[in-house]
């Protein structure tokens, strides 16, 4: 008989899972609860979790397993503000707003690191964040940056580094300065989804896996029902993001699935430091960026080629490792062991959307890019809207959601955006 080759893990992440997952069971009959939430992301693990902290009974459907969507696939970078910048907030919705937002963005990364903390989640939890200039002119936008956000959001911690202090810390020969931030920070996205499951489990919750939701019910009755299966609750929550489909019609046109990908080399050891002197993460200036950052075990992780389309190239470490060479030449013969892609959510106007759909049913999603914090915030303010009135939640709430224009050709009108912006990279 002819031996087949084992599957390489399909990535980094899934394969350094620690502690093991545990067997979590399929939906089977029927389920009474407080609110049932589709997704097993940031997003839905830690609705369930803030909810059950409040006493509600809640059941958490999972179409794959806990964190198989973008929450266990992502960069795991955390950074403050939005993937909307300050400046086009505050053109959009004024200075005040544009400021109790960033205030929201800041509490997002504060909840992270407290729930980190809190569940003792062992997810190689890093400090620090660099955005890197690839021309003078980002050094010079991250000099105004620097000043506006110190002058109108109280952020007087950001360094502009120059050409010195950045290759010092970063050794590449493809920046010449740096933003860095150090309230950002980095951790293993999915182990950290899963001990934000653990917790959310220890407090009650219950979280099936392999549990498509293929139909729901709102009114008088709200219902969430899979092939096998169906949950009862007061209260529906929709937390599928990017991976959700066309489940539910008024969401589907207001977000777009763009494709990232990341490779992770080999365990570098004292090579690593040949590329970064600390362990930071980071990521450039452009706007269809790259990002890197190290892991908890010395590789580095090296992500980028956005593809609005929705699709990843079909190998993604021939795509991705010449990027990863450009950056860092003297690690060009590196092994990369793994290389995997994930869904980003975008939305029109990279906001995230969440709140009220209609009577008994919520959702999150859409936080192009910038999730995993905000993700983790958006549990604890739907639980606060679920429980009581939330006006930070309203905040959000009151931002317009916009639908992505094109209809059915939308996947077009976003690709030929997308050309539009590497264009704007490019000058
Ligand atoms: C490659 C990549 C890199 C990224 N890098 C970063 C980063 O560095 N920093 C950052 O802040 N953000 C980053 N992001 C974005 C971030 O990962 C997401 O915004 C965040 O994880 C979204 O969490 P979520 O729970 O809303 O969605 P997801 O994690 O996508 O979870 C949605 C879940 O819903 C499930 N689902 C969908 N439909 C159904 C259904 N019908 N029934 C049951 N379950 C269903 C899916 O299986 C999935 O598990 C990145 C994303 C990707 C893909």
């Amino acid at each position: 008989m002819k031996r087949v080759a084992p599957l390489p893990p399909p990535s980094y992440y899934e394969a350094s899972i620690a502690p093991k997952r545990p067997p979590r069971a399929r939906l089977r009959g029927e389920v009474e609860v407080d609110v049932a939430i589709c997704g097993g992301g940031i997003s839905g693990i830690s609705t369930a979790l803030h909810l059950v902290e409040r006493g509600l009974r809640v059941a958490v459907l999972e179409a794959g397993t806990v964190g198989s969507g973008a929450s266990g696939r992502s960069g795991g970078q955390i950074l403050n503000g939005f993937s909307a910048s300050q400046p086009a907030l505050e053109a959009r919705y004024g200075l005040y707003k544009a400021q109790q937002l960033y205030a929201l963005s800041l509490e997002a990364v504060h909840l992270v690191r407290d729930r980190v903390a809190r569940h003792s989640i062992a997810c190689d939890f890093m400090e620090g964040a660099i955005t890197l200039a690839l021309k003078p002119r980002h050094l010079t936008e991250f000099r105004a940056e620097a000043a506006r956000m110190a002058e109108h959001y109280g952020q007087s911690n950001l360094e502009v580094w120059g050409l010195d202090q950045t290759r010092a810390a970063v050794h590449s020969p493809l920046y010449c300065g740096g933003l860095y931030d150090p309230t950002g920070c980095h951790l293993h996205p999915l182990n950290y989804t899963l001990g934000l499951a653990r917790a959310a489990e220890a407090a009650g919750a219950m979280i099936y896996e392999e549990s498509r939701v293929t139909a729901w019910a709102s009114g008088t009755r709200p219902m969430l029902a899979t092939a096998e299966g169906r949950v009862h609750a007061k209260e529906v929550v929709f937390c599928g993001n990017a991976y959700l489909g066309r489940l539910v019609k008024d969401l589907w046109p207001l977000i777009m699935p763009v494709a990232s990908c990341i490779i992770a080399t080999e365990p570098l050891g004292d090579r690593l430091e040949t590329c970064l002197s600390r362990p930071l993460s980071a990521c450039d200036a452009n706007i269809v960026l790259d990002y890197f950052r190290p892991t908890g075990d010395g590789r580095l992780l090296f992500g980028g080629l956005a593809n609005y389309s929705g699709r990843e190239p079909r190998d993604i470490i021939k795509a991705l490792r010449p990027r990863l060479q450009r950056a860092f030449p003297q690690i060009a013969d590196a092994k990369i062991e793994f290389g995997w892609g994930g869904l980003i959510d975008i939305t029109p106007r990279r906001e995230p959307q969440m709140g009220q759909l209609e009577q008994g049913v919520w959702f999150a999603h859409g936080y192009s890019g910038h999730g995993l914090a905000l993700a983790t915030l958006s549990g604890a303010l739907l639980a606060e809207g679920i429980c009581d009135r939330s006006d930070r939640l309203a905040l959000l709430e009151s931002l317009p959601r916009p639908a992505f224009p094109g209809g059915r050709f939308r996947t077009a009108a976003l690709v030929a955006g997308m050309l539009a912006m590497r264009l704007k990279d490019a000058l």
